[in-house]
């Protein structure tokens, strides 16, 4: 059985390992990296890296390489691929999963301005503050290039490039992050309001805690819907459950919940 893994995530090199670690015999697993970042932490097994070339191109590759379950392990907000994934696996008939980290939620004390769009976010922005820490990655920096009013530390794994806003500092860095190490930076920056995209999990969280204890404002851009009628996991276990399920009963396994 081929599983073919497209990731980018944490949570996909942790699915990776975990099939690499219990190897059920007759299981061939393939990661696919778009190939975005310079230097990626490559998960253990095939890997294969770059486009596929549409939803076509993803099709064809599935049956080019006798591709038995996809899991889709993509970042929440890689909403192109995830199309392409459902449309290739509906008109080859190759079993899909999304594999998909639950979002956050806010709790008490959280000052959340919850957006659609990127575009939204940078609209909003002058009402709330004038230090931003921008954290919504290099390639979505364009929608506040016409903010030049405001100051802005953009943090990402790799240095961004035009057109990004005319007065910001880059912090280049890769989580995970600790709450003290947000509360001094929010604190030695002078920050009065966040951006993030609502990505979940524990890796990048802490900014929320420490935004929430200086009482700070969040924009949080919500995050694009899964394509309807696919069945989704919140975790690489639940994933490794899938796969495993149709490797021993050679069919179909029941949806999740
Ligand atoms: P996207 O907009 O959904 O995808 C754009 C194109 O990139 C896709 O059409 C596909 O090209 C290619 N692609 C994306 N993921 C791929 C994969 N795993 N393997 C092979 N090709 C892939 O995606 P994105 O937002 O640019 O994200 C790119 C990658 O970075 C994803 O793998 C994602 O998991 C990761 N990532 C994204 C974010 C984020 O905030 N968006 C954050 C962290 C990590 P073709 O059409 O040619 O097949």
């Amino acid at each position: 059985m081929h599983v073919l893994i497209l990731g980018g995530t944490t949570e996909a090199r942790r699915l990776a390992e975990s099939l690499a670690a219990g190897t059920p015999a007759g299981l061939r697993v393939t990661s696919s990296l778009a190939g975005r970042v310079g230097a990626p932490r490559l998960p253990p097994g095939e890997v294969r890296v770059g486009g596929f070339g549409g939803a076509e191109g993803l099709a064809r590759w599935l049956g080019e390489h006798a591709v038995d379950a996809v899991v889709d392990a993509t970042h929440p907000f890689a909403g192109t691929i995830s199309s392409n994934a459902a449309a290739a696996a509906a008109a080859t008939g190759v079993p899909l999963l999304v594999l998909r980290r639950p979002g956050w939620v806010p709790v008490a004390g959280d000052v959340w301005h919850e957006t659609g769009t990127l575009e939204e976010a940078a609209g909003l922005l002058p009402s709330l503050g004038r230090r931003v820490f921008l954290t919504t990655g290099r390639l979505g920096l364009a929608a506040f290039a016409a903010l030049e009013d405001l100051w802005f530390l953009v943090r990402s794994v790799d240095a961004p490039q035009a057109p990004a806003p005319p007065r910001m500092e880059v912090l280049l860095d890769r989580g995970p992050f600790t709450p003290e190490g947000e509360r001094e930076l929010l604190r030695r920056h002078a920050v009065d309001v966040v951006v993030t995209k609502d990505s979940g999990g524990q890796a990048t969280a802490p900014k929320l805690t420490a935004a929430r204890e200086a009482g700070l404002p969040v924009v949080v851009v919500r995050r694009p819907p899964v394509p309807p009628g696919v069945p989704i996991v919140p975790d690489p276990a639940a994933a490794a459950a899938w796969i495993s399920a149709r490797l021993h009963r050679g069919g179909t396994p029941p949806d999740p919940d």
